[in-house]
């Protein structure tokens, strides 16, 4: 009778030790982000010690996201919220107050927004009202595809998640820099790619692109939307395709949500063709990691530009 007893306890205190370790240093951050660039991101700089979910797919417009119980669902548990900012993601707001999660609203510890410290184009000398349907009032919200400025963006998301698991800052530290080092290989690989095509004009369906075409020398000429989320007006299409005559512009991107119907025919209009690229990790078939994204642009805008 004795040594069960014995045996009983010896269990129960095992049992303890055994879900102690696991409950505690083993625990990994729950992290959400609102587009895949950053899921990318955050698992690059997180590695063993995150769990990085994201609540919109690489094929979508992220600037009209729809908000939806699932997503509310991934935030309640979570214990960081990466957020692109500049209003891309505004409709993360309204997600975040239906998931009543006090980790991550804004101004909390985890919230993480990756636009800190980076230069902003196309900055709207005038406000912008946004009753003209203007998605980019605050200036171009599209700087997470630009390899240019993922230093900048996963030490925001590092100091964050230091913010929250100080003991494993060593670990990120390790991973961002493994991750860095992979990238300045691919960098020098991209810029040799572009190198022969520097000065080079092409149009833009939306402004997605404008921090990648700078950070390789080429430029948006024009695009095909009127304004930022303002559809194409015939009048305006007439006008680019004459421009594009004029400037022999051989290119349109298109993001894989918009119409490419439409790019196709301005493009032989204009004795041009119109290319899909990933406007997101996840955009188009082989962009499924953050440099295999920037590898898959890089390469079809090369080949159309030659
Ligand atoms: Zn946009």
């Amino acid at each position: 009778m004795h040594w069960t007893k014995t045996l009983c306890l010896t269990l129960a205190v095992a049992l303890v030790v055994v879900a102690s370790m696991a409950g505690g240093a083993e625990r990994k951050l729950r992290v959400v982000t609102t587009i895949p660039d950053l899921t990318a991101l955050a698992q690059a700089v997180g590695g063993d010690l995150a769990d990085v979910e994201t609540l919109t797919r690489g094929t979508q417009n992220a600037h009209e996201a729809e908000v939806r119980p699932t997503m509310m669902l991934k935030l309640r548990r979570a214990d960081v919220l990466v957020e692109n900012g500049l209003e891309l993601d505004a409709w993360a707001d309204v997600a975040v107050t239906g998931a009543n999660n006090p980790n991550i609203v804004r101004g909390s510890a985890g919230r993480i927004d990756i636009s800190r410290g980076l230069p902003i184009l196309e900055v709207p000398a005038v406000r912008v009202d946004r009753s003209m349907g203007d998605v980019h009032p605050l200036g171009n919200p599209h700087y997470s595809l630009d390899p240019g400025f993922a230093p900048t963006i996963t030490q925001n998301i590092l100091e964050g998640f230091s913010r929250l698991a100080a003991d494993g800052r060593p670990t990120f530290e390790r991973n961002r820099q493994a991750f860095l080092d992979q990238l300045n290989e691919a960098m020098t690989r991209w810029t040799k790619t572009l190198e022969p095509f520097r000065g080079a004009k092409v149009v833009v369906y939306h402004p997605q692109w404008i921090y990648f075409l700078s950070r390789f020398g080429l430029v948006q000429a024009a695009t095909l939307e009127d304004r930022p989320g303002i559809p194409a007006s015939p009048g305006h299409l007439v006008r680019v395709i004459q421009q594009m005559k004029a400037e022999r512009i051989k290119v349109i991107i298109v993001e894989p949500w918009n119409d490419r119907k439409l790019a196709e025919r301005v493009a032989q209009e204009a004795g041009a063709k119109a290319i899909v690229l990933a406007s997101m990790v996840g955009g188009v078939k082989g962009a499924d990691s953050y440099i295999g994204a920037i590898d898959y642009n890089v390469n079809e805008l090369s080949r159309a530009l030659r």
